[in-house]
C-alpha cells in the first residue's frame, strides 16, 4: 500500500496548523511531523502539551516562541537547524502566521537559508468562509485595532473596498466592534458571525449589519467565545469620490444641522446636494 507518511526532516523547519477547537482535526500528516521532530517549538508550551498527551505523542524537546521571545528563540532554532536537527513550530490554535506568531520565525529561517515546509491544517478564517457563502474576492484583516479612534480609521480606509471582509475578535470587544461595523460600514451589507467554530457550542448566525448589535444584546451566549465576522461585499460600489464626501459629511454634521451639512459637504466635494441631504437622513437614523 502506498506509504504517505512523512516524518519530521532534518535542517527543516515544519509551520503545522493545529485544531481551533476540536482536537480531532490535527491531520495524520501533523502528528506524524509532531512525533519525529527533535524539537518541537510552540507558542504556550502547556498548550501545546495538552494536544499531544490527547493524542498520546512522546515529542522531542519542548521549547516556548511567542510575541515576545520570537527573535531570540529563532536564533537558537536556527542553531538547531544547522546542526541537522527537525524542527516544527506550533501555535495555540490553528495556523502560526494567521494573526498569530511565526511570520519572524519564518523569515529569519528563510534568511538563514534553510528549507521551510508548511503542514496544513484549521484555520479559522478558511473554516468561516467554507461556510459563509462568498463568492467573489475576500479581504482578510484579522483583528481591528483596540483603540475606537483607529478601529474607525481602518474601517474607513476599507468601505469602498469591493469585497467581503473578514475580521477575527474576542468576546470582550465584540459589542464596540459591530457597533463601528455598523456605523462606519452602513446598515445593509450581510454579517455573518461564526462564534466557537469545531465547538460544543459552535453558532453560525447571518443577518444585516443593522440587525448585528440587536441580535448580540438578545442572549449573552451570543457574546461568549472567540468569532471570526465575515461581512458581506457592497452591493452598491462607492467609488473614492463618494467615500471622501462621506467621510466630510460626517465630520459636518458633528457640528451642523443636517441640510447645513449636506449643503456645505456638497460645495465642498463636488457630490451632488440631494444625495447628500439623503445620506446624511441615513447616517442621523444609524445614530
Ligand atoms: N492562527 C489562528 C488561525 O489560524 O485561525 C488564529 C489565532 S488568533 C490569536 C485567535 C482568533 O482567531 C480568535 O480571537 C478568533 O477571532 C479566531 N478563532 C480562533 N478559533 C476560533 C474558533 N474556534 N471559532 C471562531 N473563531 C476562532
Amino acid at each position: 500500500m502506498f506509504d504517505a507518511s512523512q516524518p519530521a526532516r532534518p535542517g527543516v523547519l515544519h509551520i503545522v496548523a493545529t485544531p481551533i477547537g476540536n482536537l480531532r482535526d490535527l491531520s495524520q500528516h501533523a502528528l506524524d511531523v509532531l512525533k519525529t521532530a527533535d524539537i518541537v517549538a510552540a507558542e504556550d508550551t502547556r498548550t501545546t502539551q495538552g494536544l499531544l498527551n490527547v493524542h498520546q505523542i512522546q515529542a522531542g524537546k519542548l521549547t516556548p516562541l511567542h510575541d515576545h521571545n520570537e527573535e531570540i528563540a529563532a536564533t537558537r532554532l536556527i542553531e538547531a537547524l544547522r546542526s541537522g536537527q527537525s524542527v516544527a513550530y506550533v501555535s495555540d490554535a490553528g495556523t502560526p502566521g494567521i494573526s498569530d506568531p511565526g511570520a519572524r520565525l519564518v523569515n529569519a529561517v528563510r534568511t538563514a537559508g534553510f528549507e521551510i515546509t508548511p503542514i496544513p491544517g484549521p484555520s479559522a478564517v478558511a473554516t468561516a468562509l467554507s461556510v459563509a457563502g462568498i463568492e467573489g474576492a475576500w479581504l482578510f484583516y484579522g483583528f481591528l485595532p483596540a483603540k475606537p479612534a483607529a478601529r474607525r480609521k481602518v474601517l474607513e480606509s476599507l468601505v469602498a473596498a469591493p469585497h467581503a471582509l473578514v475580521f477575527y475578535e474576542a468576546p470582550h470587544r465584540i459589542e464596540e466592534t459591530i457597533d463601528d461595523l455598523y456605523a462606519v460600514l452602513g446598515g445593509e451589507r450581510t454579517l455573518l458571525f461564526a462564534r466557537e467554530l469545531t465547538k460544543k457550542f459552535e453558532q453560525l448566525h447571518a443577518c444585516t449589519l443593522a440587525d448585528a448589535p440587536g441580535w448580540l444584546a438578545a442572549d449573552d451566549n451570543h457574546r461568549r467565545g472567540e468569532f471570526v465576522l465575515v461581512v458581506g461585499a457592497p452591493t452598491t460600489q462607492l467609488d473614492e469620490s463618494d467615500v471622501e464626501a462621506r467621510r466630510v459629511l460626517e465630520i459636518l454634521l458633528e457640528e451642523l444641522p443636517l441640510k447645513q451639512a449636506a449643503h456645505l459637504a456638497a460645495r465642498l466635494t463636488g457630490a451632488r446636494k440631494n444625495a447628500l441631504y439623503d445620506l446624511a437622513l441615513t447616517l442621523k437614523e444609524e445614530k
